[in-house]
């Protein structure tokens, strides 16, 4: 057969012309010769389709790229390659599209302009405007918060969203923060993520936990909820000593609202319901621990002696078990004399 466009007895590929002649009239592929892509300056993150990613420049390029051109589906093995020169915030590329068509490789050149255009992105424009979900309130049970107690909750809160953040979680911050004795206040951008932290301080902590919702305007003809948080911790802490039931404890460790503790003149462990420890039956933590020398003991019985009165005293030992520290813990809770575990 001969071809219609040049004439030669070739194979007719379609139309009535040969492959070559219809390789020279054919474009497989199209595309912008101008381009956007959006940055946010404050999170470093680009806009694709509707979302924001925080992503490599290079991927993001090569994503719009692929969504921008049209390649003809008659061209198989597809690659394409970009190269770039950046000036101003403007990159002038050559985009190169190769495939093949019935054993012929085939290579289209493209120039495009991609322009960065700087804009806030949903999470930050929402973070500027102060926008929150939820509070998180940590306060504590007929008590003021230590410094040192409120260091520690801060520093909890904080890495929970840290990490929450560093794995995917993008549309999660803190709007507002605030801290005094009476306790902590997190207003936070995500309810849900909110309640689970609030959860997990209070499993952490010991308390209780309490809910409440606050209306908060209308959006799209629907009413919009702030929640609060309160995780209330309790009067003790680990490591405080109480009186409870005419017996004396050290509490080892909390678990929402249980302590399991320890009692000081048998060192037998128990688990006890946070609300029957009263807050006026609490004596304190560490700071009351004194050191004492062991001047003695029998099987039964030790005796002590006071490093600075040099005063003695014979005490009961809590168990059966050896005592060969030269050393030991007490506390005296009223009146009397304990050795202190651990
Ligand atoms: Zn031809
Ligand atoms: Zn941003």
């Amino acid at each position: 057969m001969f071809c219609v466009e040049c004439g030669k007895d070739e194979t007719i590929f379609q139309n009535g012309v040969c492959l070559s002649c219809y390789l020279k009239n054919m474009q497989f592929s199209k595309g912008p010769t101008i381009m956007d892509i959006k940055f946010c300056p404050r999170c470093s993150s680009y806009k694709h389709k509707n979302t924001w990613v925080q992503e490599d420049f290079d991927d993001i390029l090569r994503q719009h790229i692929k969504d921008a051109f049209s390649i003809s589906p008659e061209l198989k093995n597809v690659a394409i390659q970009t190269q770039c020169k950046e000036q101003d915030r403007i990159l002038r590329c050559m985009v190169s599209i190769t495939g093949s068509l019935e054993g012929q490789l085939i290579t289209e050149q493209h120039p495009l302009t991609v322009r960065i255009k700087r804009s806030t992105c949903d999470v930050c424009s929402r973070e500027a405007g102060g926008y929150y979900e939820a509070i998180i309130q940590i306060r504590a049970e007929k008590r003021t918060f230590p410094k040192d107690e409120l260091t520690i909750l801060r520093s909890t809160v904080e890495s929970m969203i840290n990490q929450l953040q560093k794995s995917g979680k993008r549309g999660l911050f803190i709007t507002d923060f605030d801290e005094n004795r009476q306790g902590l206040d997190f207003f936070l951008s995500e309810k849900t993520t909110a309640f689970s932290i609030a959860k997990k301080i209070q499993e952490q902590f010991g308390g209780e936990f309490k809910q409440s919702a606050a209306t908060a305007g209308m959006k799209d003809s629907k009413q919009l909820y702030r929640m609060t948080y309160l995780v209330r911790i309790p009067a003790y802490r680990q490591g405080d000593f109480f009186s409870y039931d005419k017996s004396f404890f050290l509490i080892v460790s909390l678990h929402e609202n249980k302590v399991r503790a320890i009692e000081l003149s048998t060192w037998i462990e128990k688990v006890i319901d946070g609300k029957d420890i009263q807050p006026s039956k609490i004596y304190g933590g560490k700071e009351l621990i004194r050191e004492m020398i062991v001047v003695s003991r029998s099987k039964k019985d030790i005796q002590l002696m006071n490093p600075k009165t040099y005063s003695t005293i014979e005490i009961r030992k809590p168990t059966m078990e050896l005592i060969n520290t030269p050393m030991v813990n007490t506390v005296k809770l009223d009146g009397y004399l304990f050795l202190v575990p651990g």
